[in-house]
């Protein structure tokens, strides 16, 4: 058979096994569908990973790898991208269409929706004219019973002449069904059928659309919908109609969001306050901790300075300042991804991005920049016109990802709103965090108009975004998942940098030249352009240092002022601001450094990905300049009024 890993397309086996590793004996099944009708929930059903599921369409943009067993018979289970057609037009339906023509798996999956099988059996019809194995796997039928729609899976296995097998993905029984599918003989395939599939499949290895074919088929399709659901319900259910007239309303989208946005960093300000101070606390002990343990051991004082004040302090830091925050917010972000309301954002945002003549799509692309820019950057692919996807892609950082969230939070906590706490001080600041994104999100759509007006010409191309139907969240598996998936991802990768540059500025400040630090050196290098942007040179020092992550950037810019002057414990955020304070810090100094995190080059990670998806150096360039040249104007605007003003 012959399989190797290019066969899938396009940068698609990013996670997992990879098909070169295909164990012998193993059969391969692909899982193909539409978007949006739980494939992901199935694959992760069957094999037991963690594929990233969200209830809006396109948001796996690669295929995932994963094994399962039954019966005494291995499979090696590939995710395709969802798909609409196997007739290329999109990156997804390529990749897709070359996995199952040059890819040749045993047998293929087909997952459909209950609630539309007319548009997913025209895709099933597709896949069986090129795999010789088809099971079909018709999902979501809790919520097709809910709205009244029962189809005759009988009889459609009997139309077919392929298992059919009725599931709810969610619940672990249906995974079992599918398996046991997938050890049954195939059925016989009526004669009618036969010739279609012949037709459609000589269309599809030569990827011309052949129309007569395709209207043959679904016709076909459609008759068969006919038969098997003799009464439909309605599709769109009278409960989510009702909820759409306030989440889309002419008059009600915007307030709702915000107000929903607003609620959400509420929740986040207010919940995170009290455990960032406990771990602060906590940390502190440790620190003594090992702080005596390494003089029980007779360290060197540089190895105790380097290993505590230096490696540990950072780390501690990051955690303190970036767990919490991100543990509440990363769920509820997921809840509203889950329940179906993202893609409403990008409806809703699709007239303001199209008057920027870009694509609504892009407000989701934007939305997961929120969580990881590169997470936003890699999302891009769900957007077909490639000029559309290039704006979306270099204006991605201009909104902040979860690495900055937490620092402009203690920002707008220490100087903006005062560090005692309280519910009407978390308000306000859920507030000022609000008009910082909406800036972010005000500079994406300015940058997006000045882009396409200059260097991508072009008209927005028309795009047809499906709004699912609302699905209650499941709650508990989103908040574990998020939790792990998420917040210790970007955690582990936040420590991962944060302990070789609590070093290295530990080092900077210890060793001197000509009497005064290299870190003195350097910030009094950067001082007097910092100067200009409202900052200081240690500021500036910090977000260069800070590139690998921004996580780690206000820990830096603390361990930069603490190792320069006396070592003090930091417990929480009034003490850190009154080490500022000591530092010359005054509000302006915080608004241009929470505008510069807002507006600065995107970390290496986001480069390296948006250098991997342009392929180009020079758009990478361009997206690391551009968000740096609004951040450096705006701070040198703010610095200078504040100048004017005394
Ligand atoms: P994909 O885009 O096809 O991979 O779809 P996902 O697996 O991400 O599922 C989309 C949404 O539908 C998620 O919110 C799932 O939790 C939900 N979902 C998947 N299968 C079922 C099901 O059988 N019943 C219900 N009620 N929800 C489901």
């Amino acid at each position: 058979m012959g399989l190797t890993g290019q066969s899938v397309g396009r940068g698609a086996l990013d996670r997992g096994l990879t098909l070169g590793q295909r164990l012998s004996g193993e059969q391969v099944v692909a899982l193909v569908g539409n978007p949006n009708v739980g494939k992901s929930t199935v694959f992760n059903a069957l094999t037991g990973l963690h594929q990233h599921t969200g209830n809006w369409p396109g948001k796996t943009v690669a295929s995932a790898v994963g094994r399962c067993e039954r019966a005494g018979h291995a499979y090696l289970l590939v995710d395709t991208p969802g798909t609409y057609s196997l007739l290329a037009r999109s990156a997804e339906e390529e990749v897709t269409r070359e996995f199952l023509l040059s890819g040749k798996p045993d047998a293929a999956i087909v997952v459909c929706d209950a609630a539309c099988l007319e548009r997913n059996l025209l895709l099933a019809l597709q896949v069986m004219a090129v795999v010789p194995r088809v099971i079909l796997c018709v999902n979501l039928l809790d919520e097709a019973e809910r709205r009244g729609i029962r189809p005759d899976l009988a009889l459609l296995a009997k139309r077919l002449g392929i298992p059919v097998v009725g599931t709810v993905a969610r619940k672990r029984r249906s995974a079992q069904a599918l398996l046991g599918a997938l050890v049954q003989p195939a059925g016989e395939r009526p004669p009618t059928l036969a010739p279609l599939l012949q037709g459609c499949r000589s269309s599809l290895i030569t990827n011309t659309a052949d129309e007569e074919s395709t209207a043959a088929l679904a016709a076909y399709a459609g008759s068969l919908c006919q038969e098997v659901l003799p009464a439909a319900g309605e599709a769109y259910s009278r409960r989510d109609r009702r909820l759409d007239r306030w989440l889309t309303g002419r008059y009600t989208a915007y307030p709702v969001m915000l107000l929903l946005l607003l609620l959400v960093f509420f929740i986040t300000i207010v919940g995170a306050n009290y455990p960032s101070a406990w771990l602060a606390t906590g940390f502190a002990y440790v620190k003594d901790g090992l702080r005596r343990l390494l003089s029980l051991l007779a360290a060197p004082p540089w190895l105790s300075g380097l290993l505590v004040d230096g490696a540990f302090s950072v780390l501690s830091e990051v955690v303190s300042v970036m767990l919490p925050p991100m543990a509440i917010f990363f769920p509820l972000f997921t809840l509203l991804e889950d329940s179906g309301y993202l893609p409403r954002i990008a409806y809703n945002l699709d007239r303001p991005f199209c008057a920027c003549r870009a694509c609504g799509k892009q407000a989701l692309t934007m939305c997961m920049g929120f969580g990881c820019n590169a997470a936003g950057v890699v999302g891009c692919r769900i957007i077909d016109s490639p000029r559309e996807r290039m704006l979306a892609t270099l204006t991605n950082s201009l909104v902040p990802c979860n690495g900055r969230f937490p620092a402009l939070l203690s920002l707008i906590a220490m100087f903006l709103v005062g560090t005692a706490g309280g519910l009407a001080a978390s308000a306000l600041a859920a507030l000022l965090l609000l008009f910082f994104i909406l800036l972010g999100v005000g500079m994406t759509l300015l940058s997006t108009r000045l882009l396409s007006a200059t260097l991508l010409r072009g008209l927005p191309s028309s795009f047809a975004l499906e709004l699912p139907p609302y699905r209650r969240p499941q709650v508990g598996r989103v908040i574990v998942r998020s939790l792990l998936d998420r917040t210790v991802y970007v955690l582990a990768r936040a420590a991962v940098v944060a302990v070789p540059a609590g070093c290295l500025i530990w080092l900077m400040a210890n060793i001197t030249l000509g009497g005064s630090s290299l870190l003195q050196h350097a910030a009094a290098f950067l001082d007097p352009f910092a100067t200009l942007l409202g900052l200081d040179g240690v500021i500036l020092l910090a977000f260069l240092l800070g590139l690998p992550a921004n996580e780690i950037v206000l820990p830096l810019i603390l361990m930069g002022y603490l190792s320069a002057g006396t070592p003090v414990e930091l417990g929480g955020l009034g003490e850190m601001r009154a080490l500022l304070v000591e530092n010359g810090w005054t509000p302006v100094t915080a608004l241009c450094t929470a505008l510069f995190f807002l507006f600065h080059w995107p970390c290496s990670t986001t480069l390296l990905t948006i250098k991997k998806e342009t392929g180009r150096w020079r758009y990478t360039i361009l997206a690391a300049l551009l968000p740096t040249a609004i951040g450096m104007l705006l701070c040198m605007l703010v610095a200078g009024i504040a100048r004017a003003l005394g």
